[in-house]
């Protein structure tokens, strides 16, 4: 579904992408960690061509993100993204919200945006939210509208951004629960986060980076379970946030 082929990219002289590489297959869940400017964000953000890269190949459903033919508004419809600060649209409401990109992108009629806006709301429990502006609700509100909205685009794969860690602790456990059951419905998934709990619980692979590159990339059993096996870099990082 998602394939990564040697990825780099340079911001100047520094390289924050060094040959990185790897696949999400369809239905898998994977977790990518690693410290702060270890080049997480980057590298999911290059998947839907919000980050451009100067070298490698990044295939998504067959088509190349990096080929400057690709229909980019098309192409990110394809792979939901789900940020740290919601991103939503802070002038329309949250069914508009919904409706926004299926209307301009997908070209529904408001009729079938809005009821497949509305399900999708009933799904992540706040349907009875629809006609409220974002900034009324609280963070892991706003988190669970960000996620339907990228799932009203009917996408093949969700990429996730530290999605929780903007919220305050006890909204946390109510955006994962969403995340949680997208996983067990067979979504396939790239999640940035530091939530080891549900990289334990959730998770297929884990990819830890260090410096730009991928240092880890295995089943989350071996992670986990085996980490005397580990990176270096990795268990000190494990032993900080275990
Ligand atoms: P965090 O955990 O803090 O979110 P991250 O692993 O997501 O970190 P990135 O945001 O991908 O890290 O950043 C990787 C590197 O790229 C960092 O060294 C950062 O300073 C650098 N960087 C990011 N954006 C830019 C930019 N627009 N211009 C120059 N350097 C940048
Ligand atoms: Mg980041």
């Amino acid at each position: 579904m998602i394939e990564i082929r040697n990825v780099s990219k340079w911001y100047g002289p520094h390289q924050v992408l060094n040959a990185c590489s790897t696949q999400v297959a369809k239905g898998e869940v994977v977790v990518v960690c690693g410290p702060s400017g270890s080049g997480k964000s980057t590298l999911i953000k290059t998947v839907n061509a919000l980050e451009d890269f100067q070298q490698g190949e990044i295939i998504v459903n067959g088509i190349s993100v990096g080929d400057r033919r690709t229909n980019l508004p098309r192409l990110r419809a394809t792979t939901g993204m789900v940020f740290q600060h919601f991103e939503l649209f802070p002038h329309l409401s949250v069914i508009d919200n919904l409706c926004l990109g299926q209307m301009q992108v997908l070209k529904r009629s408001r009729t079938d945006a809005r009821a497949r806006g509305l399900a999708l709301l009933e799904r992540v429990g706040l349907v009875a939210h629809a006609s409220a502006f974002p900034g009324t609700l609280s963070g892991g509100q706003q988190q669970r509208v960000a996620i339907a909205r990228a799932l009203s685009m009917d996408p093949l794969a969700m990429l996730f951004d530290e999605p929780t860690s903007a919220l305050d602790p006890e909204m946390v456990t109510e955006v994962l629960e969403v995340m949680t059951d997208l996983a067990r419905e067979g979504m396939t998934m790239m999640v940035v986060t530091h939530e080891m709990g549900f990289a334990r619980h959730v998770a297929d692979r884990v990819i830890f980076m260090d410096a730009g590159r991928i240092i880890e990339d295995c089943p989350k059993s071996e992670f986990f379970d085996h980490v005397e096996a580990r990176h270096e870099r990795t268990r000190l990082f494990l032993s900080k946030i275990l």
